[in-house]
């Protein structure tokens, strides 16, 4: 329960940003806008002027681990999605190209800390553990950890899981609350989010809990599975950001203060989940 009320309180004030951000857009914006002109009137000096640097001259550098739909995914060789065109659309703000390396989910707080990247974007739940040993910037998404089962299934709420195999995805929030709930002797932790899905298919697991549109993307891919109606826990999405790098935060947030105030964000989000 603790973890339920964390959550809404970081979705609170989530949303009382955004509720700042959205129908009063130029107004709402300004100050969070205000260092954007400038680094767009110089913006060859992007980097220098707004006192920020990053792993690579000229290039924001974004970890993500790519079998995450739609948040993130393969399209052929590239990795698209509602993360990529985000950061895509903030390195344009900043006046940076974007990368995107590609890791293990486990991985990518890790290369945010040494500087292997300059920000985690992989539909990456704010939690009070990961905050220890990195910065998160404003939310950008809401996330809510769900349920799949087989659809003949006698697991029909959370409590039903207490003496099964559940399967997640290797240091992710669903592997974390499911070890503190039920036990590590119940849980198989996968590197993969698909392969926790195929574990279940082949009934090596009964459930796997993990994040609600990655879900929805599995079930469509798989016959004979279901996503309870009961939901786990509520998150949200942010950015990861080295805590040194306060400056490269502050421009993050301003670019997506932005992308909140003229629609971007939203429009982006709406092209990969439609609402119901
Ligand atoms: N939202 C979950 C977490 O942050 C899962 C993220 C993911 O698998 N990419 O742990």
């Amino acid at each position: 329960m603790k973890k339920i009320i964390a959550m809404i309180l970081a979705g609170t004030m989530a949303l009382s940003m955004m509720a700042c951000a959205a129908p009063a857009a130029a107004p709402a914006a300004e100050p969070a806008a205000e260092a954007a002109p400038a680094a767009e009137e110089t913006a060859e000096e992007a980097p220098e002027a707004s006192g920020f640097t990053t792993v690579a001259d000229g290039v924001l550098t974004m970890g993500t681990n790519a079998y995450f739909p739609p948040y993130e995914y393969y399209e052929g060789e590239e990795i698209v999605g509602i993360d990529a065109e985000i950061a895509a659309a903030v390195a344009e703000k900043l006046g940076l190209t974007l990368k995107i390396e590609d890791m293990e989910f486990d991985s990518i707080i890790i290369a945010v800390q040494t500087g292997k990247v300059d920000m985690g974007l992989a539909g990456m739940t704010v939690t009070e553990e990961r905050k220890e040993n990195v910065n998160f910037s404003d939310t950008y998404a809401t996330g809510v950890q769900v349920v799949i089962v087989k659809e003949d299934s006698d697991i029909a709420s959370v409590d039903d899981l207490a003496d099964k195999m559940i399967g997640v995805q290797l240091g992710t929030t669903g592997d974390i609350y499911c070890t503190g709930d039920f036990g590590e002797d119940h849980v198989d932790k996968y590197n993969k989010g698909n392969d926790a899905v195929m574990a279940l298919v082949s009934g090596k697991v009964d459930a796997v809990v993990i994040d609600n549109e990655p879900a929805k993307s599995y079930v469509a891919a798989n016959e004979g599975l279901k996503i309870l109606e009961t939901e786990y826990v509520t998150e949200e999405y942010a950015a990861a950001i080295n805590k040194d790098n306060t400056a490269l935060l502050d421009a993050i947030n301003g670019a997506l203060a932005e992308l909140k105030a003229d629609g971007t964000l939203d429009a982006i989000i709406g092209k990969y989940i439609s609402a119901e």
